[in-house]
């Protein structure tokens, strides 16, 4: 589509989770010559408790002409749930029942499927290429294997550790480090055979960590296990965290594999995302709730902003990356912004009290909590959301 001689390609993507396949997917439909970079080979696996809120199955439906029934077709869609609870430790706080269920995926499936859309869509795929080096100016990479390339936009979707947002503050091209906002989390997977108490619904715990939370979630014969803490604030072993929330749930540590842990952005995002022509998206960007951590549509819909500003910037020779940062603060920031104040407010509670205020909002308005989190209403002042601000 554009010139063939320098640079490249048309864009850059750098990781495949959800935020580079968005990206790649739209843009290749657009017609733009696309090369996505991951340090690893797919199906690859990634921490993630995989759920899906209602938001993001529409996303999904709005991005990719798909339906639930198409990927549960093919397996992408691995567990359903209208059922869910909320745990003090071994108390019961709170049970509810959602109009609309949450979805379960199995990230090495889920990731994989939305690749191979952005592939078949024309982008062109190359695994076992980290990237190590960025030149902004010439929106240029150099990659662990030695290899250059340069693109007239990069998107740097390559996750919470994110090498590109390091090398962008390194730089003096954004500011701040990338710690403040970051959880730890630990994850494990065990068998419902072997933990038959566990429910087939998801269940999150309070009271096992200060500023974090633990949790249960269902996919098909697996209930997976984990749990979070602020870095800054959670100020405790992770790993004696973890071991307090198994015995609460009367699972030995003898029938788990290894436990693996991940970052999680909880409030790190960016007021500036990126810097010329390269735009963070997804967890490279902080885009996470900061209360529980749902990233995965955050990730899809930063990719689908960072593809339009691509693009509106190729066709009207606008800056790229004012029209980003605009699309983020008019959609993606104020929400965070505002749930990253309530989750002050709750986690600034002493000892079992943000389990219970939570559980208190839930007993005397349940609808209206879950269609905030199914994102039908804005955290904002629980304004309802419609379709087309949605969009
Ligand atoms: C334990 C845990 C549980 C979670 N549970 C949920 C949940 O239930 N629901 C939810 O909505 N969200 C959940 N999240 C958050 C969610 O997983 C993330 O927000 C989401 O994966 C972000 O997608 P992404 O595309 O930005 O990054 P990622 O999915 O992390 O993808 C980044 C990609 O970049 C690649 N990469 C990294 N560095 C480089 C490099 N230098 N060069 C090339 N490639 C590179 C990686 O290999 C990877 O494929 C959870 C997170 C954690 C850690």
């Amino acid at each position: 589509m554009l010139n063939a001689s320098r640079p490249q390609f048309d864009a850059i993507v750098i990781g495949a989770g959800p935020a580079g396949s968005t990206a790649a997917y739209l843009l290749a439909k657009s017609g733009f010559h696309v090369l996505v970079l991951d340090k690893q080979d797919f199906p690859r696996d990634k921490l993630c408790g995989g759920l899906l809120t209602r938001k993001t199955v529409l996303l999904l439906e709005d991005l990719f002409q798909t339906s639930l029934d198409y990927l549960t077709s093919f397996q992408v869609i691995a567990h359903q749930s209208a059922r869910y609870g909320v745990n003090l430790r071994d108390w019961t706080c709170f049970r509810g029942k959602l109009e609309y269920p949450f979805h379960f995926v199995d990230r090495s499936v889920y990731d994989a499927f939305w690749l191979q859309m952005a592939c078949k869509a024309g982008a062109e795929f190359r695994s076992g290429e980290k990237v190590i080096s960025l030149t902004p100016s010439s929106s240029s990479v150099i990659t662990d294997t030695g290899n250059q390339y340069s693109g007239r936009y990069i998107i740097g979707a390559d996750g919470a550790p994110s090498r590109l947002r390091r090398l962008l503050v390194a730089g003096g091209y954004i500011k701040g480090n990338n710690n403040p906002g970051l959880a730890t989390t630990l994850e494990v997977m065990v068998s419902a055979s072997r933990a038959p108490a566990l429910p087939d619904y998801p269940l999150i715990y309070f009271g096992n960590i200060p500023w974090g939370y633990a949790w249960c979630f269902p996919r098909r014969d697996l209930r997976i296990l984990g749990i979070c803490g602020l870095n800054q604030k959670s100020g405790t072993s992770l790993k004696r965290a973890m071991a307090r929330f198994l015995q609460t749930v009367n699972v030995s540590p003898d029938s788990i594999g290894a436990l693996k842990s991940h970052a999680l952005p909880y409030g790190n995002f960016l007021n500036q995302p990126g810097a010329e022509k390269v735009l963070l998206v997804g967890d490279a960007c902080g885009l996470a709730d900061p209360l529980l951590g749902e990233g995965i549509y955050y990730a899809h819909k930063s990719g689908q902003l960072a593809a339009l500003a691509a693009i509106q910037s190729y066709r009207y020779s606008q800056n790229a990356f004012t029209l980003y940062r605009h699309y983020l603060s008019e959609t993606i920031i104020p929400e965070l912004k505002f749930v990253r104040i309530v989750r002050s407010i709750i986690f600034s509670l002493p000892g079992s009290w943000p389990g219970r205020a939570l559980s208190f909002l839930l007993k005397i308005s349940p609808r209206k909590c879950e269609e905030t989190l199914q994102g039908q209403r804005s955290y904002r002042w629980l304004r309802p959301v419609t379709t087309a601000s949605r969009k």
